[in-house]
């Protein structure tokens, strides 16, 4: 460690420790750390980028964090453009802020905007969902039936929940019988039920601890790609601690149908560690929400479990068989995530991965993120089948690469520009600290890279909690960074 490193490491250790702090410090910090801090890996200014001044028809398909991300960028590089948007929201909600309002932290009106203060009336908005893209013939059909051609498209429909997927739960038990979901929002409408009802059921949850019995609380994780993969475990741990505060505790149970806390190992022994801090909380692997019996409270989970088959002298092992059961958990409550898919307009076309893990989500290149069969096409944020990134954080380091290789294209040049894979996850470990995991393709990619980042940091806490809104809104939908 340099001189430098360590200065800086011991002056941010020091200025961390609780209660030697103010808001009014770290804001101060912040300030001066700008520069690294604040860009959270940087990615290029949309003003430092190419341009090309020929006339195209442009189309973005979906205008949440990473369309609009998209329109801010592509409207300054491309001015002779003709550009349309699709997209039916006219509020645009800050998804992220949905966990701090289940913390009771943020209220509905702290995480949402009009959408046409990101879209100037220059652009075509056109408030309807594309039904069918049809990129053959380089046009989609709204819901409304109309058809819209373009010479080059951006699709960043992002994702759909599927709460009916799991058997006998719908979404109107969301926020009854002990049911919440902080994922629970219409983008269309505009809605944010899942951190109203979550913050609601941290109460209910508290009441119950108090009241003697201790309660058991189950936290699920599905089988498929989500968003923010760590929003399931900051509610079970913000939740333990909404109890913890008051000296109470419950019978929690993470039952995650993956394998392991996190897929960095220096984060998920972090995890392990915070888990200590906690009442039981029991880690359930492997263990994914199939059906419910939502009025008796019994959740059924399939449960994947290997056992050893027969032995191979040859190579000294036995064969491993994989097989599955299903497993009844009896509970109090239980903090549900759905299973995600991209939107079916994308999944039923031609746009999406015709076959293997990826199926139906965004067949683009993982890098240039240029559709991988139809070059005119590319794409942002959480619809993209690649491996890494269904974050906001990443979707503002897909727009420059996006920008820059369109740009490329229209220019009759190769997109030479790339995606890293930079994905960020803030794990709220309690209220007043994070764990800021930020990981690309290679493994952690810390913005700042003196803080060790499987060290859960009040810093980060007041980072997500003060400055990352207002950047959203004043400099990330603005394409300003
Ligand atoms: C609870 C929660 C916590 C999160 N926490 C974090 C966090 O801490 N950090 C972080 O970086 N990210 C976080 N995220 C993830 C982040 O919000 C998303 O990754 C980001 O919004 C993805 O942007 P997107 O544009 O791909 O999708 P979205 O922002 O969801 O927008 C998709 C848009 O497409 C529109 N659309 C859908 N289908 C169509 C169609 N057929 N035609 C036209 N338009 C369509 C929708 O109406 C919507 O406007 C969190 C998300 C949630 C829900």
């Amino acid at each position: 460690m340099d001189t430098f490193t360590k200065s800086s490491t011991v002056a941010f250790e020091a200025l961390e420790r609780e209660g030697g702090m103010s808001r009014r410090d770290a804001l101060k910090v912040m300030g001066l750390t700008g520069g690294a801090a604040m860009m959270m890996g940087a990615p290029t200014p949309a003003e430092a980028g190419p341009s090309s001044e020929k006339k195209v028809k442009l189309l973005i398909v979906g205008g949440g964090a990473g369309g609009i991300m998209a329109l801010a960028r592509l409207k300054r590089a491309l001015p002779n453009a003709d550009i349309t948007i699709i997209t039916p929201n006219e509020i645009h909600i800050y998804q992220p802020g949905q966990v701090f309002m289940a913390a009771g932290l943020y209220t509905h009106d702290d995480v949402i905007r009009p959408n046409k203060e990101f879209i100037s009336d220059d652009v075509n908005w056109i408030k309807d969902e594309v039904a069918s893209f049809d990129p053959d013939n380089n046009k989609v059909v709204t819901r409304a039936g109309k058809e819209v051609g373009y010479d080059y498209m951006v699709v960043a429909t992002g994702i759909v929940y599927h709460y009916d997927w799991i058997e006998g739960l719908t979404e109107a038990d969301i926020g009854t019988n002990g049911i919440s979901s902080v994922y629970l929002s219409d983008l269309e409408k505009g809605t944010t039920k899942g951190g109203e009802v979550t913050w609601k059921w941290f109460n209910e949850l508290k009441a119950a601890a108090a009241s003697g019995k201790k309660p058991t609380v189950i936290y699920t994780q599905p089988a498929t790609p989500i968003k923010c993969g760590g929003a399931p475990q900051k509610i079970l741990y913000l939740s333990a601690d909404h109890l913890k505060k008051e000296g109470l505790g419950a019978n929690y149970i993470f039952a995650t149908n993956g394998g392991k806390l996190f897929g960095i190992p220096s984060i998920a022994k972090s995890l392990e560690e915070t888990q200590k801090q906690y009442d039981t909380i029991t880690n359930k692997f492997k263990h994914n929400l199939i059906a419910m019996d939502v009025k008796n409270k019994v959740a059924t989970f399939e449960e994947t479990y290997q056992i050893k088959g027969e032995y191979d002298a040859d190579l000294d092992e036995y064969e491993m068989i994989t097989k599955k059961r299903q497993v009844e958990m009896k509970y109090d409550f239980i903090h549900v995530v759905p299973p995600m898919s991209p939107p079916k307009a994308v999944v039923d076309s031609k746009l999406g991965w015709q076959k293997g893990s990826a199926k139906g989500w965004l067949e683009v290149d993982m890098h240039t993120l240029q559709h991988r069969r139809y070059p005119n096409v590319f794409g942002m944020g959480d619809v993209l089948g690649i491996p890494k990134g269904k974050t906001g954080g990443s979707a503002r380091h897909h727009g420059p690469v996006v920008t820059e290789n369109l740009v490329s294209v229209i220019e009759g040049k190769k997109p030479t520009a790339k995606f890293d894979g930079y994905t960020v996850c803030p794990l709220k470990v309690d209220y007043g600290h994070i764990i800021m995991a930020e990981f690309n393709y290679d493994g952690l990619a810390p913005t700042i890279p003196f803080l060790d980042p499987a060290k859960p940091r009040w810093f980060w806490w007041a980072f997500d909690l003060y400055m990352l809104k207002p950047m959203y809104w004043y400099l990330m939908m603005r394409g300003l960074m």
